[in-house]
């Protein structure tokens, strides 16, 4: 490989021999020809070493897997086998986390608007609800047996694309402070607080004065009517570093400085240690799954920007789209060989906007060759659709030099058969 240094975004088995790239001891070039491109492939061991990373960091905490990074039953049982819960937000993400084993009260039920059926489900299956209005609180109360937390909003600007901020003043999500108070007020039941920076955070900053405004907030309402909250939510967050150029931090440092930040500002304000809830998602898949795709063409638009075209773009992945998200690549074919010169990856959809790679340095790439993007193990697939009647990509998993599907790939018939013809032939 070019820049040995790459193989650090990759997930943690990965390897170089031959000029070949191996993932979880298995050449991506005969992953791609047995499960064909697109495909997310997924290294268990990452899965699992990252999950072992925030319960080492956190001993004693509930860490509940943000189902939406990636919603996939092996996945998250391969996080129920290694005590992780899950954070859901959708009656469909329950299912998910469900059927993969999780028990219901390793379960946190989020959304900011959830339907009656997933209160329902919710309650039956003994899962702690983070209230997210007023009415929300109405609503759980005259349903009985709710277990809950109360979000707020602390009003605190992270430092990360607008899109996934969710902590700022006028935020959808969670109650302003003055309506948080009132919650617990009316309802002294409640078993804690939650809170939520944003995600993608790539600083400290913004989650440490969180942590400090919460044990603050909490004061206030020891104050105010003598209640203190058992457990304490901190949301998820923190960023994964999908470029070289991107700063990085570990598992261990980030939630270290945030449960130690926890510990001092609540032994400073004079209150009793809260259960800890932790509801990583990028930060536990996104480093695990490389998108493998096959280069097309290969096209000189001008004398600055030569495209290679994969067989995917925006449908698998439409980050760089939506949020400017950098990514890297190499060739799986050629992982050791020089580049040549500076491409722009783009996608086979009918958008100039979808373009994959601004920028990324190769060996001279030829149709048929396999061009592997590490990172790509979160809000991927999550996010994909079926733009252009493109069938959505499979997703493996790979482990000691084997592969398993663990989402089929979509074809073309699956989305034929969601059709409702009119009339004729
Ligand atoms: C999205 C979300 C998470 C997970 O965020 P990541 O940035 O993927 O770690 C956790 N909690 C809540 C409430 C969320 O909305």
């Amino acid at each position: 490989m070019h820049e040995m240094k790459l193989l650090d975004l990759f997930p943690d088995t990965v390897s170089v021999e031959g000029g070949e790239l191996l993932l979880g001891g298995a050449r991506a070039t005969d992953l791609a020809r047995e499960f064909g491109t697109p495909v997310v492939v997924y290294d268990e061991q990452t899965l699992r070493s990252q999950a072992r990373a925030y319960l080492e960091a956190a001993p004693g905490a509930l860490v509940a897997y943000g189902t939406k990074a990636f919603p996939s039953i092996a996945v998250s049982q391969i996080f129920a086998e290694e005590g992780l819960g899950a954070d859901v937000s959708t009656v469909g993400e329950l299912e998910f986390a469900l059927r993969a084993g999780m028990p219901g009260e390793r379960l946190v039920i989020h959304g900011n608007n959830k339907e009656d059926e997933l209160l329902e489900r919710s309650i039956e299956v003994g899962a702690l609800i983070v209230l997210d209005s007023l009415d929300e609180l109405e609503r759980v109360r005259a349903a009985g047996g709710a277990r809950f937390l109360v979000r707020v909003t602390p009003g605190i600007e992270a430092d990360t694309h607008e899109a996934i901020k969710t902590a700022h003043h006028g935020s959808k999500f969670g109650l302003p402070p003055d309506d948080a108070v009132e919650a617990i007020r009316r309802a002294p039941e409640a078993e804690g607080l939650h809170v939520h920076v944003g995600s993608q955070l790539m600083h400290f900053g913004a989650a440490l004065m969180t942590v400090d405004w919460i044990a603050q907030f909490a004061a206030r309402l020891r104050a105010d009517f003598d209640w203190t909250p058992r457990i304490v939510d901190l949301g998820g967050g923190l960023g994964a570093r999908h470029v070289l150029e991107e700063p990085s931090f570990t598992v261990d440092e980030f939630v270290r400085g945030m449960v130690g930040e926890l510990q001092r500002a609540f032994h400073l304000q004079g209150l009793p240690p809260a259960q800890l809830i932790l509801e990583p998602g990028r930060s536990l898949v996104s480093r695990a799954g490389v998108t493998l795709y096959t280069v097309g063409n290969v096209k000189r638009a001008s004398a600055a920007t030569t495209y290679v075209t994969v067989d995917g773009g925006m449908s698998d992945n439409p980050r760089p789209a939506m949020y400017n998200a950098r990514y890297t690549a190499v060739l799986a074919n050629r992982a050791d060989a020089e580049p040549t010169e500076a491409y722009t990856v783009a996608g086979m959809h009918c958008e100039s906007g979808d373009v994959l790679i601004e920028r990324v340095e190769l060996p001279t790439p030829q149709r048929g060759d396999v061009l592997a993007v590490p990172v790509t193990g979160a809000y991927t697939l999550a996010m994909s659709s079926t733009y252009n009647a493109v069938p959505r990509p499979a997703a493996v998993l790979v482990s000691d030099g084997k592969a398993r599907v663990i989402r089929r790939r979509e074809t073309v018939d699956d989305l034929l058969a969601l059709e409702q013809p009119v009339g004729g032939a």
